[in-house]
């Protein structure tokens, strides 16, 4: 853990530029387990004091609500919040767009879409995760059709090293490459997102499908609704939150016996023991998209920081057997374990993204905040997932060696070219880049 020292805010009107967020706990990230390297922390509140900030500014690089586990957004240099800048949502009806400012909460901006009628396609576990930095590691939610939260994204718009505003779209040359960025390309100021006419989900749990059926019908579960998880601790606890989109079929009434499993008979909390007052109505009530597709509610921020997290996105062909490989494991795993998620994830062509040309499904681990009991289990389950070509969450902790972590992307050599147009000098960069990337 380093320490680190962050500065007075500067009046604004002598320095607009150099606003500076002076709250100790703007030191850490989410979970804690990172102390950031940064001397200064900056929140301009307008995109022209961004781009000022980042001309005059040697090495800097953009910090999201802070819930990396990883150091992918840490720098020795300074750190910039977009959080302070305007907060636009920006609907185009015609085009199916939202343009927002890339600061805001998920969260903040599913109510206000729902608000018009719109939807997101989906939606990972917490609304309290900002936009710029869910899609710059290819944040995720499940279900075998949904790309990843950075699959929804027509737009950037990117503060370059220069200081320069460019505006990127869909389609143009090297756009692919430049959404799941890892913060190396400039700092996002505003994106534009896919809508889609806001839907209804309804959402059942189901206790105790064994882990054996979880591997002999592995695409049968995860193709059984719009959007499917399956939780458990590897030890015996197995349950699945199965979540329809109403208008798939209004006449949908949930099998109580679905794969052997029991439907449950009360509201559940994935990690087991845990009250269900704060996650997302269950039993089959229909209710919003935004209120349904995350498993907590918008207005809870669950467990405050106490765990860690990791994640593998294994090819779907080697589901079953990777699946297996960790279960294995049980033994090790279970005792530094809180839950496992299991997600699926579409392809997409997204340099970056851990979903890049294949289908994939989503190994994750909340572990225990225990770094020394957990750091050998994951080396563990890294060493079990070697022969699957599992990427890992860039934003999530992993051991894996960097050169087996760039082997896993084909398309890096590109990504790095592309690095060296936008920020020739490196004044993005930062360790994690140097490990990954290069
Ligand atoms: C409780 C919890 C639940 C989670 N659930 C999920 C989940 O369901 N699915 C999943 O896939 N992941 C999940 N994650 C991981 C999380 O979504 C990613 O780590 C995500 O990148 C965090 O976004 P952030 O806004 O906190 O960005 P940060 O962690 O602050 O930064 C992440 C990266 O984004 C870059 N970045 C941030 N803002 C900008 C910007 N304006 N311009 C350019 N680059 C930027 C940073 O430089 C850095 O490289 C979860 C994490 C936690 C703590």
């Amino acid at each position: 853990m380093r320490s680190i020292l962050l500065d007075r805010p500067a009046p604004r009107r002598r320095d607009p530029g150099r606003t500076l967020l002076a709250v100790s706990a703007e030191r850490t990230n989410w979970a804690g387990n990172l102390t950031y390297g940064a001397t200064r922390i900056h929140a301009p509140s307008s995109v022209e004091e961004l781009q000022d900030l980042v001309a005059r500014t040697r090495r800097i690089r953009a910090l999201g609500s802070r819930h990396s586990f990883s150091d992918v957004a840490d720098t020795t240099g300074e750190l910039v919040s977009v959080a302070g800048l305007p907060p636009r949502i920006e609907v185009d009806a015609a085009a199916r767009t939202v343009t927002v400012a890339a600061g805001l909460r998920y969260g903040d901006l599913a109510e206000a879409l729902h608000r018009q009628g719109w939807a997101l396609h989906n939606l990972g576990s917490l609304p309290h995760i900002s936009v710029a930095g869910a899609v710059a590691t290819a944040t995720h939610g499940s279900g075998d059709g949904n790309g990843n939260l950075a699959t929804a994204v027509a737009g950037l718009q990117l503060v370059r090293a220069d200081g320069e505003l460019v505006t990127l779209r869909r389609g143009e040359p090297d756009f692919a490459g430049a959404v799941v960025s890892l913060g190396a390309l400039g700092v996002v100021a505003a994106v534009t997102l896919d809508v889609v006419p806001a839907f209804d989900v309804r959402q059942v749990v189901y206790d105790d499908l064994a882990l054996d059926t979880v591997a002999e019908r592995f695409d049968e579960i995860f193709a059984a609704a719009y959007s499917v998880s399956v939780f458990t601790d590897w030890a015996g606890t197995t349950r699945s939150w199965v979540k329809h989109r109403v208008d798939d079929g209004d006449d949908w009434t949930p099998d109580p016996a679905w794969m052997g499993a029991r439907l449950a008979d009360g509201p559940r909390n994935p990690v087991p023991g845990m009250p269900a007052v704060n996650c997302t109505e269950q039993l089959g009530v229909p209710g919003p998209w935004y209120d349904r597709l995350p498993h907590f509610r918008l207005g809870f921020t669950p467990s405050s920081g106490e765990e860690l997290q990791s994640e593998f996105l294994v090819p779907r062909e080697h589901a079953v057997e990777a699946f297996g490989a960790v279960a294995k494991l049980a033994d090790r795993i279970t005792p530094v374990l809180q839950i496992s998620e299991l997600r699926t994830v579409a392809a997409d062509d997204l340099w970056l993204s851990s979903s890049y040309g294949r289908g994939v499904v989503g190994l994750h681990f909340t572990w225990k905040k225990d770094s020394d009991g957990v750091r050998p289990v994951l080396a563990e389950i890294e060493r079990a997932l070697t022969p699957y070509d599992a990427r890992p969450h860039w934003g999530k902790l992993f051991t894996v060696a960097p050169e087996q972590v760039r082997e896993r992307y084909p398309r890096l050599a590109d990504f790095r070219r592309l690095r060296g147009e936008y920020d020739p000098d490196g004044r993005f960069g930062n360790a994690f880049l140097d490990r990954f990337v290069g």
